[in-house]
């Protein structure tokens, strides 16, 4: 089955650095980083702290538990796995038997910045009022709410309805693409501006024109603009994961992907607040997650949303929170369709995501568990963090990590209207001519 089997199918070469040759780690692998989560390594006073470490752990319970434990897994292969901990949750690993085969400070991993093209919060915002002074007709950026140090949490509306535009609210069926709530995930910003971008760009080609028309489309690109612009704030990479949320005796965050309010703090997250996957103190504490859900609460006409993250190249849909697939064996059939039709396009796994481990209080369980939304995370380019640089991948790869996506995110447009026609066999759409010359035929629906 093929939710199941994800591991075994993907089998990798890894280039080893010198940190894992050191370990004396094996060079083939199977390499997955989880999507929703890999955690990092903070600066600061907990980030001087955070670890590297890889842990033996060879079955998806196990790899579950370390979860819990706190651990931020950030990528796996068969026996073990990879992620950042802090002092304290590496004890409590190694109080409960596992056996830690490297263990390396983090802030080694600092990757050396010449990204000039990604974009800071400024630089976002600036490209966002861009689009909107060339197409002030169709598009509006509102503010959602703000960060915890006060930053306004962008969302650029595209709707060709003047009333929706000015109202913020839509009659049509609505799709949502997020990112960057992962801050040092700097690429999951980029995709979905570029998306904005491409769309208004090609706003007169008429199967596009025919997509905006009948659409409500929301970009929301960075969830946690604190902690993305702290990554950068040195000068060098910090590899800072969560928000900026004091908890106090200089330990911050709190991963926004586990704070989310549906089956919250029901496993694979930490109350430990120096952990990289910090739950929070209660579902939505955060500034950032509650204006993501008073923003969905007051769109239910959103039938699909897509939240970016990096990297491992996967599409993800819940659940995460158990590993149960969803019971509603109709939404299930539409999301595991959904999902591996995508993935023909950006050539990812498609997998339940508790099929890596147990995660709760993301995103998507949340948008589907609490409003029915199809809702995927995306793990972004590379496949793996040796080899393709992990979150720092340079951005060199941003144009062809957008192209890989462009279908799938069209697609979703697509389908808005009604995301359960994928399961028939008539080709309702109007996305035949983006399907690339090497898609199976019998995808051209
Ligand atoms: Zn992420």
């Amino acid at each position: 089955m093929l939710l199941r089997n994800a591991l075994s199918r993907k089998t990798r070469t890894l280039f080893i650095t010198s940190i894992l040759l050191a370990a004396g780690s094996s060079v083939q692998a199977v390499s997955y980083a989880n999507a929703s989560d890999v955690g990092g390594a903070s600066p600061g006073v907990a980030s001087a702290e955070q670890a590297f470490v890889q842990i033996g752990a060879s079955t998806k319970e196990a790899r579950s538990r370390l979860a819990d434990l706190g651990v931020s897994i950030e990528s796996l292969r068969s026996d073990s796995v990879w992620g950042f901990a802090s002092p304290s949750v590496l004890a409590r690993v190694k109080a409960a038997h596992f056996k830690v085969l490297s263990h390396t400070p983090a802030h080694l991993l600092d990757f050396p910045s010449q990204d000039a093209r990604f974009h800071n919060y400024q630089e976002a915002l600036a490209a966002l009022q861009d689009l909107n002074a060339k197409n002030p007709d169709i598009t509006r950026i509102q503010s959602i709410g703000k960060s915890v140090e006060g930053r306004d949490l962008w969302a650029f509306h595209i709707n060709t309805t003047p009333e929706a535009l000015a109202s913020g609210v839509s009659g049509k069926p609505g799709a949502i693409f997020m990112g960057n709530h992962h801050a040092r995930e700097h690429l999951s910003l980029e995709v979905p501006l570029m998306l904005a971008e491409y769309l208004l760009t090609n706003r007169k080609d008429p199967k596009i024109a025919a997509l905006l028309d009948s659409r409500d489309i929301w970009v929301i690109p960075m969830v946690n603009p604190d902690g993305a612009e702290w990554d950068i704030a040195s000068g060098s990479y910090r590899s800072w994961r969560k928000n900026r949320r004091d908890n106090g005796s200089g330990v911050f965050g709190v991963d926004l992907n586990r704070n989310y309010g549906f089956k919250w703090g029901t496993g694979g997250s930490s109350s430990d607040a120096t952990s990289d996957v910090f739950k929070g103190k209660t579902a939505f504490s955060e500034p950032e997650t509650q204006a993501v859900r008073d923003f969905v609460d007051a769109h239910l006409n959103t039938k699909v949303l897509l939240t970016f993250h990096s990297y491992s190249e996967l599409i993800l849909y819940p659940w995460g929170h158990k590993y149960n697939p969803i019971e509603n064996t109709r939404d299930h059939d539409v999301f595991t369709k959904m999902a591996t039709t995508m993935a023909k396009w950006n050539g990812y796994t498609p997998e339940q995501s508790s099929s890596l481990y147990i995660a709760s209080g993301d995103t998507t369980d949340w948008a589907y568990g609490a409003h029915g939304i199809f809702a995927f995370t995306f793990e972004l380019s590379p496949s793996d963090g040796w080899s393709g640089g992990g979150f720092y991948p340079g951005a060199k790869v941003i144009d062809k990590v957008f192209q890989d996506n462009l279908n799938p995110c069209l697609y979703m447009l697509d389908v808005a209207d009604d995301p359960y026609r994928v399961l028939g066999t008539q080709p309702t759409g109007g996305l035949h001519s983006y399907v690339e010359p090497w898609v199976d035929p019998a995808l051209r629906w």
